[in-house]
């Protein structure tokens, strides 16, 4: 990772841009809450993209920011249990008692973006996918809670590897978070480890993607021959959640969540 310098002074949103990204966060949210109150034994990840896509397009000015972006076929990834992310919604795929499912989804809106992503239990699932999810997103928190004006990339993927790491999981690397808002995904990147004041400042007005992808085994991906899916290389399962941030003077903003 580079040490110092600042995120790039193009990256940075107004006030009325980063009010655009919470208007498009707050439907983003809900677009993910209506796919959770879908998700059960027997659904298909095609149904729950099909319901993600008509969700966001029924909201005037809106579009799933993934759909055809770099190719990508689905308006949501939709990755399940040892799939960490980038799945292919498919008819084919039918959601089990005991899974674990990520819908990972994009929001333009009036020409800005936002990016989440949940994990959700399918049914009764184990413990050991229980603490899972839970770590994974207490490790999110402790990455926002990280992401302030005076703190550094370094110090928000320390915060996230020490919550995963004392757990006994292993945080991704080969996969990052990013900047977001004029596109989904914009130069900088946020690593999920590191170290404190490290890697690029942060500054009022960056808006960011945080997302941890923690492991239960080794941290070690490979991506499957449709060149999409990444799963863990040892087949052991995975979590993901993710919020877009805003960096203000008084602290992180969560974007994608309903409107306070
Ligand atoms: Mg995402
Ligand atoms: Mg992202």
């Amino acid at each position: 990772m580079a040490i110092g310098g600042s995120a790039p002074a193009t990256l940075l949103k107004s006030p009325r841009e980063i009010d655009i990204m919470a208007r498009g966060g707050a439907l983003l949210y809900a677009t993910l809450q209506h796919m959770k109150a879908s998700v059960r034994p027997g659904v298909s990840t095609a149904e729950l993209d099909t319901l993600c896509e008509a969700f966001i397009r029924s909201h005037a000015g809106a579009e799933p920011a993934f759909k055809g972006l770099y190719g990508f076929p689905g308006s949501a990834c939709i990755s399940i249990n040892e799939e960490i992310v980038h799945g292919i919604p498919s008819r084919k795929r039918i959601l089990q008692d005991g899974d674990i499912v990520t819908c990972d989804v994009g929001v333009k809106l009036e020409g800005m973006y936002t990016d989440s992503a949940i994990t959700i239990a399918v049914g009764e699932i184990d413990a050991l996918s229980r603490r899972l999810m839970d770590v994974t997103l207490r490790s999110l928190d402790a990455g926002i809670a990280a992401a302030t004006k005076d703190n550094h990339v370094g110090d928000i993927g320390a915060a996230v590897q020490a919550v995963v790491e004392a757990e006994g999981f292993s945080v991704v690397r080969e996969l990052v978070g990013h900047g977001v808002g004029f596109s989904p995904h914009e130069e900088l990147q946020i690593p999920n480890y590191g170290k404190p004041k490290r890697g690029k400042k942060l500054a009022v007005g960056l808006t960011i993607a945080i997302e941890p992808m923690v492991n239960v085994g080794t941290a070690k991906t490979k991506t499957l021959n449709d060149k999409w899916t990444v799963v863990t290389a040892d087949g052991k399962r995975s979590a993901h959640f993710e919020h877009t941030i805003a960096i203000t003077e008084s602290g992180p903003r969560i974007l994608t969540q309903p409107l306070g």
